[in-house]
């Protein structure tokens, strides 16, 4: 597909560099404002990312403090770079900031990221801290320092995989007529009350910031907001009892509300929780402080802060272990919540399991991981087209199509229409090479974007929660997500990411992220074949290693010859 014009100025930028409301609009339709599709398809997605923020103002995007750009200067100062790149050039970026600009080939990735890596000895919330407030760092998260962000959507599909699967092992296979309890309904956790209710059951997620529950009410992804623990379990056992799906938030700290709500003689089914709990300074809100007060205290009395947020964490994980120990289905969903209670003495915390190993890594075994594209054009037409070419191309897939019915009812589009959809090695090329030929056909008013989370089957190294108890003990062997980064760079992706720390915090993980544009080109063909092969392959290959036989036989069946065996 052809440029239609160069715009001289990224209104983008413009917008907002100017004004006391700066908006945030997103580049549409056919008009470029960069040298080539790749470039302006990262623009984009930039552009995506930061719109769909929790805090865009702040350039924040969710997870407490995951960044899109260290900070508004570097920010246009990506913008002017992107819009000036020619098709051999790549644009290096250092934690948010644009550091220079390389002659490479057509066939390399137009932008090459590396953010909040520290090395291992240094790798602390106390040393990071000290370098974001002297303006050297910044802290990328998974996908907003990927500029992969789709708002909730994006861990929609997870998250609903997650409970349908704690729902296979209720006595009825499904989460009808179950409750799940849960906390946390910011960026990723605001998804919970809509996946439970897809997967058929009722959540009571509690959350501390009633404008975040608003913000997940207006977006119908949740149901009714309340104040009184009561009133929320009266709520809860009336739908279950007609085995209506509901998403309750409840306004208050988990901390306290947890224990409460059991008193109370609640008995949820499953247990789990997405405060941001990996961040006990910027993230967590201890008991006994407001939404609204958490700022000030965090900026007058750091230590205390972290004091009280970790001792709130153990009072946390301490109700979760006894509604475990009622038999419920518990489990910690990625935050870094056992971590931070074992730190404050709960020597149990992690009896609790993480969901990794109980849900995802089967599939992971497969390459079956979060795949999602997004429409450059901003045509809503164009995501039906992909959407219904991809069920046509995957016809046997029951949970895809479940899926797919699913986020036609009930996910709004946010920014750009966009997808996720959780797709195997072999797949996910395959996928792939069809949009490129759509696009190159004029079936779609323009390119396509292909990313996925960081939470894939071979793009991180986090023994808290995705590599979690692995079979050979090689937990926090953190070469696969480097190796799955060089390889997509290889293969000439168009933007490559390593990032450290997201999730479980400083120290806690190493991860990878890459993007692909499907611009109808033959070149795009060539690049889209090998890297969205690859791009899974080496997590596969990562599970074959640690000895899964599922994963060895994916190994196998993709004729991914292992070199250790060749005569
Ligand atoms: P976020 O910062 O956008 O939202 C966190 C929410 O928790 C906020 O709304 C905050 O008000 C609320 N909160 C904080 N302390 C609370 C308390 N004590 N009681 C009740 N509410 C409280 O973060 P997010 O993007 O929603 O992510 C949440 C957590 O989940 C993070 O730790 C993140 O790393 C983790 N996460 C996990 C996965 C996964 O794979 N499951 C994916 C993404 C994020």
């Amino acid at each position: 597909m052809q440029p239609d014009a160069i715009e001289s100025i990224s209104e983008a930028a413009d917008a907002a560099r100017g004004g006391d409301a700066p908006a945030f609009p997103i580049g549409r339709g056919r008009k470029l404002r960069c040298r080539g599709w790749r470039q302006e398809g990262l623009l984009r997605m930039l552009e995506n990312t930061l719109a769909n923020g929790e805090r865009p103002q702040d350039l924040i995007i969710y997870a407490g403090t995951g960044k899109v750009a260290r900070n508004w200067e570097c920010f246009h100062a990506i913008v002017r770079a992107l819009r000036n790149l020619a098709d051999d050039e790549t644009l290096v970026i250092q934690s948010g900031k644009p550091v220079a600009v390389f002659r490479t080939s057509e066939r390399a990735p137009r932008v090459l990221a590396a953010n909040t890596n520290l090395v291992g000895k240094w790798a602390t919330w106390e040393h990071f801290r000290e370098l974001e407030g002297r303006g050297l760092i910044m802290y990328g998260q998974y996908t907003a320092g990927t500029w992969a962000y789709i708002g909730s959507q994006g861990i929609l599909q997870g998250t609903y995989e997650t409970f349908a699967a704690a729902g296979a092992r209720t006595g009825s296979g499904t989460l009808a007529g179950h409750i799940v309890l849960t906390a946390g309904l910011g960026g990723m956790g605001g998804a919970q009350p809509l996946a439970v209710k897809m997967a058929g059951g009722v959540c009571i997620a509690v959350e501390v910031d009633r404008a975040r529950a608003e913000r997940r009410l207006q977006s119908g992804y949740c149901d009714a907001i309340v104040d009184d623990p009561v009133e929320a379990i009266r709520l809860a056992k009336q739908a279950t009892a007609t085995r209506e799906p509901l998403g309750i938030a409840l306004i208050g700290n988990a901390a306290e509300l947890f224990g409460r709500l059991r008193e109370l003689g609640l008995e949820p089914t499953a247990v789990t929780d997405q405060t941001s709990a990996h961040d006990p300074l910027n993230g967590y809100v201890p008991i006994g402080v407001s939404a609204a007060d958490a700022e000030a205290l965090r900026a007058r009395d750091p230590k205390r802060y972290v004091e009280r947020s970790l001792a709130s964490m153990a009072r946390h994980v301490e109700a979760m272990l006894a509604y475990q120990a009622d038999g419920a289905i518990t489990f910690e969903y990625g935050n870094y919540l056992r971590g931070h209670a074992l730190e404050a003495g709960v020597a149990n915390a992690n009896d609790i399991p993480g969901f990794v190993p109980l849900f995802v890594r089967p599939g992971f075994c497969r390459g079956r991981g979060p795949f999602r594209w997004v429409c450059l054009s901003g045509d809503p037409a164009d995501l039906k087209a992909t959407d219904e070419a991809v069920l046509r191309r995957l016809p046997a897939d029951e949970r895809l199509r479940t899926w797919m019915k699913m986020a036609h009812a009930h996910v709004p589009i946010q920014g750009l229409p966009a997808r996720t959809c959780w797709l195997a090695l072999g797949e996910r090329d395959q996928v792939g090479l069809m949009f490129n030929r759509m696009v190159s056909k004029g079936e779609l008013a323009g390119p396509i974007a292909m990313s996925r989370d960081h939470l894939d089957a071979g793009s991180v190294a986090q023994p808290s929660r995705e590599t979690e108890g692995m079979q050979d003990g090689s937990d926090a062997v953190a070469d696969w997500p480097l190796l799955n980064a060089l390889l997509n760079t290889a293969n000439g992706a168009d933007l490559v990411t390593i990032h450290q720390g997201a999730g479980s915090g400083m120290g806690g993980s190493i991860s990878a992220g890459m993007t692909v544009i499907a611009d109808g080109t033959d070149s795009a063909a060539e690049r889209i074949a090998r890297a969205l092969f690859a791009d899974p392959a080496i997590g596969v290959v990562r599970h074959a290693d640690a000895g899964y036989e599922i994963a060895r036989q994916a190994r196998a069946a993709a004729g991914l010859a292992d070199p250790m065996r060749l005569d």
